[in-house]
Formats: structure tokens, C-alpha cells, sequence
């Protein structure tokens, strides 16, 4: 991203007005780039509330575009100007207390879903996994029942290749609309697509709609198997706190909340961001978490892991903004 440069060896009073003029000129880039948007424009919005943690700070813009139309726009004239997109459905990431500079985009307006022949689904990057999961029981269709209890948009989930133990999204996905960084479309067969365990290497650009092959089934028997694995969730999860799923990446054929309940850390504590009690491979905001305490847990958790069980845990949470 090219705005809010400062150079370095100033005077304090120096640097305040440096950054009092670079924020300003920043400022004036960035309503440059989100003229005349259909959608929804708000400076300095706080992304916590955009967050199944509740952290982080703001975003200097957040950008809702009205369509897919709208978001080429946006993408053409951040291109002109340089500033970079960060797209956020907000139930993987850990945003960082100083916030994203630049903008974010939430393509939460884009909610269509469209029923095409032969169990194929259609549905455009907004759509959550419980409104899809719906959809497609009321249409007697199996393939996304492992998704039960993944609040992720269906566009994100494709990009982490999210899954359960049920399964995960490449086995459902059979193309993806991509808004290329130029603002135009592109439609990307699944094959051409390399999905590995929680990553997906997307082509650059934003998921615009996905398309995804089910299976034509018994309305009862997939409720059945959703109920199921709602059930098992709730037990298992801590899904009454702000969390953000799983932290870390399971070290198959090991699982990272095995191994950190293990290391004696269910419970354990900074500031109010814990290491779950019901699964420790949640970290929940107690009420009043900072994303600095998080990561400082996330740090512990790693060291004691490391020295306890010599393994290292690598992150599912994408961490993103500045400290
Ligand atoms: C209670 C709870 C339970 C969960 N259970 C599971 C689980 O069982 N399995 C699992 O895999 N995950 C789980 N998750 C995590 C999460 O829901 C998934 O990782 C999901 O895929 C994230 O989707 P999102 O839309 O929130 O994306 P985000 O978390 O906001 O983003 C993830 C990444 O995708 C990128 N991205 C998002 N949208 C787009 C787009 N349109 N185009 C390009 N890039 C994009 C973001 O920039 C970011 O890099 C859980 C989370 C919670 C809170």
C-alpha cells in the first residue's frame, strides 16, 4: 500500500506533523478511491464489531459494495491509486489493536443464491454457511453437511478450504467467480485450483460467488447429520464466548488441542484472552480482550508446546493490521 509514507530521523514535533499531514493526504486518497460507490462507505470503522472475537482496531475505511459491479469499481480505482483491499468475513481472523489501514471490504451485501440443473448451487461470496447449509436441505441436497457450525462466508471458506472431520470445501466446489485486482471476472473451474488442508490457492483477486455440485438426498437423513454435528459442537466448543475458531492447525495425525490440554494450558490466561476450557484449541475473549493479549497467549501456547511436546503449532487464525 503506498499511503501514509513518513520518513524517518525527525523531531518528535516534526514527526507529529509529518504524520498529522500524511494521514490527512492519506485521508484524501482513500475518499478518492471510494467516490462515487453504490455501497456503503464508512472511515475509521471499528472492526471489532466485524469480528466473531470482538478484537481489533479500525479500519481506516470500510467498504460494503452494493454488487459485484460495485466491488470491479472499487477494485479499478484502488488499483489507480495503489492502495491495497483487504477482504473480511471475520470469523478466522485475529485483527490487530492498531487496526488495517487502507481499506476493507465486507462483501456481505452480495447474499444471492441460485438453484441451477443437475444439484448445482450458485451462491455469491456473502452467503454465510448456515443460510447455504439451509438452502440446501430445503432443496433435499447433501454434500455441505460437514459445514454444520461454521459461521464463515461461503467465499472465505473456499479460501481456507474450511472443513471438519465431516469433510471440507473442495469436495463440494466445482468453480469460483474471481474479481481479478483489474476489476474484471473470471470464472475458475475447481481443478485449476490447488486446495490443501485449510488453504486454497485462489487465483489473485475476490471471490465474487462459488459455485458448488451437490447431491440430490433425503431431506431427513441430512437433517439428521446436521443435528448431529450441531450437537456434538455444542458440547465440545466454547461457542458462548467471542472466539475465532481453531487457532492452530491440527499436526497430523496429532491435534493441537490435545496437545496443548497436555501441556497443562486449558484455562490459562492473559489478560482476558483464554485458552478455552471446554477445547483448548480455542482461544475465547473473555469480555475485554486486546489482540495483543491474544497474541502473547497464542506465543505462550506455542513456546510450552514446543518445549513439552516438541512440536510447533502453526496458525489456522489469519492475524492482519497493524499493533
Ligand atoms: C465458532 C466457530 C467455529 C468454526 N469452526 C470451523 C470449522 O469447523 N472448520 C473450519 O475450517 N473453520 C472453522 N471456523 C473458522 C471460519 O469460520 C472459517 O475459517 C471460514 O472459512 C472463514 O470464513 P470468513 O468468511 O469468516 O473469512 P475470514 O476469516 O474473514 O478470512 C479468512 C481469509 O480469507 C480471505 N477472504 C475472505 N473472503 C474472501 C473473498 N471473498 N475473496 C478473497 N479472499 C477472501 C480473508 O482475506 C482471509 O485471508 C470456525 C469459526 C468459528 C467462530
Amino acid at each position: 500500500m503506498k499511503v501514509g509514507l513518513m520518513p524517518s530521523r525527525m523531531s518528535s514535533a516534526q514527526s507529529r506533523s509529518v504524520a498529522a499531514r500524511s494521514s490527512d493526504c492519506a485521508a484524501r486518497v482513500l475518499r478518492t478511491v471510494t467516490a462515487g460507490l453504490k455501497g456503503q462507505v464508512r472511515f475509521k470503522a471499528p472492526l471489532k464489531e466485524w469480528t466473531s472475537f470482538r478484537v481489533g482496531g479500525p479500519a481506516d475505511v470500510l467498504v460494503i459494495p452494493h454488487d459485484v459491479e460495485d466491488l470491479c469499481c472499487l477494485l479499478r480505482q484502488a488499483r489507480a491509486a495503489k492502495v491495497r483491499l483487504f477482504v473480511i468475513g471475520g470469523t478466522n481472523v485475529l485483527v490487530r489493536d492498531g487496526g488495517i489501514r487502507g481499506i476493507v471490504v465486507s462483501l456481505s451485501k452480495l447474499k444471492a443464491i441460485a438453484d441451477e440443473p443437475n444439484a448445482v448451487v450458485y451462491a455469491e461470496a456473502g452467503v454465510t454457511m448456515p443460510v447455504l447449509l439451509q438452502h440446501s436441505i430445503s432443496r433435499s441436497l447433501s454434500g455441505l453437511e460437514w459445514a454444520a457450525g461454521i459461521p464463515g462466508t461461503v467465499a472465505g471458506c473456499v479460501v481456507m478450504n474450511a472443513g471438519t472431520r465431516l469433510g471440507e470445501m473442495k469436495d463440494a466446489v466445482k468453480a469460483v467467480r474471481i474479481a481479478s485486482p483489474s476489476g474484471t471476472l473470471k470464472d475458475v473451474p475447481a481443478s485449476a485450483i490447488p486446495f490443501s488442508y485449510r488453504h486454497a490457492r485462489v487465483p489473485r483477486g475476490i471471490v465474487t460467488g462459488v459455485w458448488l455440485q451437490l447431491i440430490p438426498g433425503v431431506k431427513d437423513h441430512i437433517q439428521t447429520v446436521v443435528k448431529d454435528y450441531l450437537r456434538y459442537r455444542k458440547d465440545t466448543q466454547p461457542l458462548t464466548m467471542p472466539n475465532a475458531g481453531c487457532a492452530f492447525k491440527n499436526p497430523k495425525p496429532d491435534a493441537a488441542g490435545r496437545l496443548i490440554e497436555a501441556a497443562g494450558l486449558k484455562g490459562f490466561r492473559i489478560g482476558d484472552a483464554q485458552v478455552s476450557e471446554k477445547h483448548a484449541n480455542f482461544i475465547v475473549n473473555r469480555g475485554d480482550a486486546r489482540a495483543d493479549d491474544v497474541m502473547a497467549l497464542i506465543a505462550h501456547v506455542r513456546r510450552t508446546v514446543q518445549s513439552k511436546a516438541g512440536v510447533k503449532l502453526e496458525l489456522e487464525l489469519k492475524i492482519v493490521g497493524e499493533p
